[in-house]
């Protein structure tokens, strides 16, 4: 046996007369091999059957701290304790025991005293961490003035292992497949000036602080160290100072392993990792592999060291020129500047620091150095995110009221296309936007950098103030097709109104229609170059409909206003009654029918008022309705609408005023009836 030659070749005398329940077996030898020897051992040692009544205990602990003393006191093992006197070398590897009388399988780890070398301190990190993840209870043993001392205390190699363990075996502890481990601190030569307890709180806050420095895998970020470790603390006197002391210390530390009705029992069952005891050697291969392949347990080199150091300390020199260069941007952008060639500037700034630290720091080792460049870019690019960004957002706002501006401008005066002043300004603003922020792109292989969603955003409120533009621009538009409307409606009306007639409202609606689809069809021309929606077409055009009905009828009410018409009676009137049929005045004469011809002459005109009181055309095709929706237009801007009723804008004349107007005209006439009676008295008197 492999075991037994090893054990016959350090010549331990064997410590009690069981031979086989006292042999050790070295399960990892110095060749960083897993022995394949274990089963057979822990058969050797009556375990195999012994199901899940067993359990696993290992240390932890700088090189000569007492530790395989310490584990051959408290569980009768015969580990290789260092002989002061012979300075004997022992066999570096991991040694495994069976406690004697007890279920437990023990483990020590034997190095060698020269730690500042690489090879050595591979296989410190990796036999710590194996001993962590196999073991339900791992003594962390140290000497009571290394509490405190981070270097001393073993703390930054036991920060890796915490580390690695995490990464490795994290994620299995939290599903419960395996339990909880104690961490048991056994603090040596403890003097007794500082009581325990405060020792515990120093190794406590430590570990804690350890534990929240931990790089940690992602889906594990929040895991506390309490969900994987319980913590216990024991404190030992001098072994050779106070012997008794020790002594009896260290018995009633035993009895913690005991006995299990001790009320500090430390294995509690919550610590079990639950592996039947015949498949004990299968699982620690395991864990062995796992420790061996893993990467992050690859201790840098010397050369690794170095260049970690060095190229902190060069990138760090880049980093802060480059702050410097990057802080005299970085007002004006936050001020809302859009700055000319920022683009240009970061990526010098960013090629200076690049160049700097890659003058420096490529001597190093190559994997460190390109590491650390890495990190280099990632802080500049940090710095400068944040002016790209601000870049964009002022570049919009410029973009924006530029815009605005631009169309304000190409709106001066009468002689422009709208579409066209719009479609300019809008291709200028959009053209200006994505040249600026290309620009600003330090590096167009980045995917992080991009501006196109800003441009989006800036399309969107272009759209919106151009559609506003166009609203305004159309209400104007319809306000001076309104305007020559009226003027071109004016004569028609005046002209037919001047003379009743019984089909004067068919040549007034012809001409309104006709100046209606004049107005709409340049309304329509204009609207096309304005791009207007159909919907906003619509609309426009029944206002368009309504605001010219009520212009015409507006002019109706001003060509039959009372003064108006009446003078339009009179007229007429006189006509006939004061002028013969030639035209020529009449002189009445003693014996002329003057009541006659009064009577005909005021008829006649009499017969004027209905033609005038409502529109109503003889030819029934020419009648016109207003169109619903320009019913229910609204007639002005103000966006009130109410409806119209159009029924009632044919009635020209109520019937009172019908009544007035045809009293008033009696009046008239009849003043004329007396003037012409009068005349005739005045000739016969003569
Ligand atoms: P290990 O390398 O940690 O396993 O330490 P050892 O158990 O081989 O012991 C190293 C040396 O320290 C030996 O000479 C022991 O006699 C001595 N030693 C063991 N325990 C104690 C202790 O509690 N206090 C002191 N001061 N020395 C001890
Ligand atoms: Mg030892």
């Amino acid at each position: 046996m492999a075991a037994e030659l090893k054990q016959n070749h350090v010549g331990r005398p064997q410590v009690n007369g069981d031979h086989s329940t006292s042999e050790r077996i070295q399960i990892v030898d110095e060749e960083k091999k897993f022995t394949p020897d274990l089963t057979t051992q822990i058969e050797k040692w009556g375990l195999r059957d012994a199901g899940f009544s067993y359990d696993i205990v290992a240390v932890f602990g700088s090189q000569s701290t007492g530790k395989s003393t310490l584990l051959n006191r408290l569980f009768g093992t015969n580990f290789d304790v260092m002989d002061e006197t012979k300075r004997q070398q022992t066999t570096k590897g991991i040694w495994m025991c069976r406690g004697k009388n007890m279920n437990v399988m023990v483990m020590d780890v034997e190095g060698t005293d020269g730690r500042e070398r690489g090879e050595d301190q591979d296989f410190e990190r990796k036999s710590a961490l194996f001993s962590l993840a196999s073991s339900e209870v791992l003594l962390i043993n140290l000497w009571e003035h290394q509490v405190g001392l981070y270097q001393g205390a073993n703390m930054g190699l036991l920060k890796t292992v915490l580390e690695v363990n995490l990464g490795l075996f994290g994620k299995k502890t939290q599903d419960g497949t395996s339990g909880r481990t104690l961490l048991l601190f056994v603090i040596r030569d403890h003097i007794g000036q500082t009581p325990l307890a405060n020792l515990q709180n120093t190794l406590t806050v430590d570990i804690q602080r350890i534990w929240e420095s931990l790089s940690k895998p992602k889906d594990l970020q929040d895991s506390r160290m309490a969900d994987y470790f319980d913590l216990a603390f024991t404190a030992l006197p001098h072994k050779i100072l106070s012997a008794d002391a020790f002594e009896s210390e260290v018995k009633r530390l035993r009895n913690r392993f005991v006995d299990k009705q001790d009320p500090e029992y430390v294995f509690k069952p919550a610590y079990h990792k639950r592996i039947p005891a015949d498949g004990v050697a299968f699982y620690m291969e395991n864990i062995w592999e796992q420790v061996q392949s893993n990467k992050d347990l690859d201790l840098p080199t010397q050369q690794e060291l170095l260049a970690q150091f060095r190229c902190d300390e060069i990138s760090a020199v880049a980093l802060a020129e480059f702050n410097e260069q990057a802080k005299s941007q970085k007002r004006p952008i936050e001020a809302g500047k859009v700055v000319d060639g920022v683009g240009e500037m970061m990526r010098s700034w960013r090629k200076m620091a690049l160049e700097r630290y890659d003058r420096d720091a490529s001597r190093y080792h190559q994997g460190v150095y390109k590491r650390k460049r890495t990190d280099l870019l990632a802080a500049i690019d940090a710095i400068l995110s944040p002016l790209f960004l601000g870049q964009l957002k002022n570049l919009h706002k410029l973009c924006l009221s530029t815009f605005k501006k631009d169309i304000l401008d190409g709106l001066k005066g009468d002689d422009y296309d709208f579409a066209e002043v719009v479609g300019k300004a809008r291709t200028k603003c959009e053209k200006r936007f994505t040249e600026g922020a290309k620009e600003a792109v330090v590096d167009p292989e980045s995917t992080q950098w991009s501006w196109e969603d800003e441009l989006e955003l800036l399309k969107e409120e272009v759209k919106i103030v151009g559609d506003q533009c166009r609203k305004d621009e159309t209400k104007k538009m319809v306000n001076t097709i309104e305007r020559n409307f009226k003027k071109q409606i004016s004569e028609p009306v005046e002209m037919a109104l001047h003379k009743a007639s019984p089909n004067m409202w068919d040549t007034i609606l012809i001409a309104f229609k006709e100046t209606l689809d004049k107005t709409e069809s340049s309304y329509l021309s204009k609207a096309r170059s304005f791009n207007c929606t159909e919907e906003e077409n619509t609309l426009a055009l029944a206002t368009l409909r309504r605001r010219t009905w009520q212009a015409l009828r507006s002019k109706i009410d001003e060509q039959t206003a009372e003064a108006v018409i009446l003078g339009k009676l009179r007229g007429h009137f006189e006509e006939r009654f004061r002028y013969d049929e030639q035209g020529v005045p009449r002189v009445w004469q003693p014996g002329d029918d003057i009541d006659g011809a009064f009577k005909k002459a005021k008829d006649d005109t009499l017969d004027l008022i209905p033609l005038y009181s409502k529109i109503k055309p003889v030819n029934l095709s020419v009648e016109y309705t207003l169109p619903d929706d320009a019913i229910a237009a609204s007639a002005d801007t103000s966006g009130s609408s109410e409806e119209y009723d159009f029924n009632a804008s044919l009635t020209v004349l109520s019937e009172t005023r019908t009544l007035d107007i045809t009293n008033k005209f009696r009046k008239d006439a009849d003043a004329y009836y007396v003037e012409a009676k009068r005349s005739t008295v005045s000739s016969i008197a003569h």
